[in-house]
């Protein structure tokens, strides 16, 4: 498989560099080239979009309804081939490609039906015969940057309600992730997305991520990816007055109390840490466990840590594959190696099934650490999770919210009042009882605080107040 541009309804092959794309479950197989972008493919994909803008978005709602309900229904036959093709990508375990694929369609019929649901409301005007309303409308062309880590639903999870809202769109995926992105806009192009609605721009962010954000006209810009890149993001957006969402990192805390449910915490901290391999950014990375429970609860988490299967990302029964490439793996066994220096290694899982030369790294959890130590404050974005004991509740939600990030949050308890106040106290976006950190249910806004987002939301209603603005109007018919 090799990487095209969709701009304007044709498939372009850039010519700007080669890169040959390694599955990282088996580093010696090739899966496929990426051919990288030049600045004159986004200038070309700004022009396409702005054409395209003046008759998509002036479209009726259940006309472009039709054109997501066309995508949802070829992305759902496409389902098994697109998760095949991003697995081997990008390493992520098939049996949760395939789930991230059912999200992908579920988020297109979820805008899809957005096109016929009302987008204003009617204010009273303090003046006789004068009707007075607003409008929700497009922004028009909006600029949409994408992380590796979730290849399929991210990218939907902005382009969907960008589309339904009348914008029309710039996609540039990240470089991981490229094959799956052109396989998904194959999937726009047969279900007959019109020419220019949505364009890809494949290339690395530091060599097109200048032209995309400094040199063409844009209306708006959705970005998820790492902090550092979404604050320089945010500082150009806002110096040019580019409307922008930012959606960054996470160390996400997840709290188990003394009266928790072991049998329902252990395995929602086990998946939250290592599932996806712990690369994503709503990932338990930090365990905060309360005294008296400290050691059961430690030794049931090494008892089940040590039976989760690493293993290549096609094994159907890989609980986690690799991680997805070699400077993930460099950044990733860098803090391993300072766990094995500082840390008391509480848990370790098996090494990875099979003899095939792959990024793979046996899920970690560390402890013995002080709330300073770069092992509870830095985000990893790997299988590796640190505890902390906490003497009550209050220490527990204290060391919760000392971060910087503040995405998800969970906490274990059958306690109703604590249950409560953690919801109240804990300083995330995102925050659950008896649930996992990670797996927000895709018609929920999605999103952080501090400096985990731009305090705007993704997903759900959320999303289109990010990709309208308000009109409004009013009509004197005396
Ligand atoms: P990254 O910041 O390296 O890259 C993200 C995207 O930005 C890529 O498409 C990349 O090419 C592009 N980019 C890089 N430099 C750019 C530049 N100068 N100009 C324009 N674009 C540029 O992040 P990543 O490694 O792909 O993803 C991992 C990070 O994403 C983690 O920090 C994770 O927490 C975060 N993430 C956040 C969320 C969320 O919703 N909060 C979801 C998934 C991932």
């Amino acid at each position: 498989m090799n990487s095209r541009n969709w701009i304007g309804g044709e498939w372009i092959k850039p010519a700007a560099g080669e890169v040959a794309v390694t599955n990282p479950s088996n580093t010696i197989e090739q899966v496929g080239v990426l051919h990288l972008s030049d600045p004159s493919h986004v200038i070309q994909a700004e022009q396409a979009a702005r054409e395209a803008y003046a008759s998509w978005s002036r479209m009726s709602g259940s006309a472009r309804a039709g054109h997501l309900d066309r995508m949802a229904d070829v992305l759902e036959a496409k389902s098994d081939d697109v998760a095949l093709l991003a697995s081997m990508e990008m390493g992520k375990p098939i049996a949760e490609m395939r789930g991230e694929l059912k999200r992908g369609v579920n988020l297109l019929r979820y805008y899809a039906a957005e096109g016929v649901r009302a987008n204003g409301s009617v204010i009273p005007s303090s003046e006789q015969n004068v009707l007075q309303y607003t409008r929700k409308v497009p922004l028009g062309v909006a600029g949409i940057i994408t992380p590796w880590n979730f290849p399929v639903a991210i990218p939907i999870w902005k382009i969907a309600p960008a589309l339904i809202s009348g914008n029309t769109v710039i996609w540039k995926p990240a470089e991981l992730a490229s094959l799956t992105a052109t396989r998904l806009a194959e999937v726009f192009a047969e279900a007959g997305l019109p020419p220019g609605v949505m364009n890809l721009v494949v290339g690395k962010g530091s060599q097109i991520g200048n032209v995309l954000l400094e040199q063409i006209p844009l209306d708006a810009l959705s970005f998820t990816g790492s902090t550092s890149t979404g604050l320089n993001i945010a500082q150009i957006c806002a110096k040019r007055n580019i409307k922008y969402q930012t959606e960054m990192g996470g160390k996400n805390a997840a709290i188990v109390l003394n009266d928790a449910d072991l049998e329902t915490a252990v395995p929602l901290v086990v998946s939250g840490s290592f599932r996806s391999a712990g690369q994503k950014c709503t990932a338990t990375s930090r365990i905060i466990v309360e005294s008296g429970i400290y050691e059961t609860f430690i030794e049931a988490l090494s008892q089940a840590v040590s039976q989760i299967k690493l293993a290549p990302a096609l094994d159907s029964e890989a609980y986690l594959g690799p991680v997805a490439s070699a400077s993930q793996y460099e950044t990733v066994m860098s803090y391993v190696q300072l766990a094995n220096e500082e840390a008391e290694i509480l848990a370790q899982g098996p090494t990875a099934t099979g003899d095939q030369e792959g990024y793979y790294i046996r899920p970690l959890v560390a402890g013995g650490l002080n709330a300073a130590h770069p092992l509870v404050q830095e985000e990893i974005f790997g299988p590796v999770a640190a505890v902390l004991e906490a003497t009550d509740f209050d220490e527990a939600v204290a060391i919760c919210n000392q971060s910087i990030y503040g995405l998800s949050a969970s906490l274990f308890t059958q306690n109703l009042s604590y249950a409560h106040r953690f919801l109240d106290e804990a300083r995330a976006g995102m925050v659950r009882v008896n649930q996992e950190t990670a797996g927000v249910e895709y018609q929920s806004p999605f999103g952080g605080m501090k400096l985990s987002s731009s305090h705007t939301r993704e997903q759900g209603q959320a999303a289109l107040d990010f990709y309208t603005q308000l009109k409004t109007c009013a009509i004197s018919y005396q």
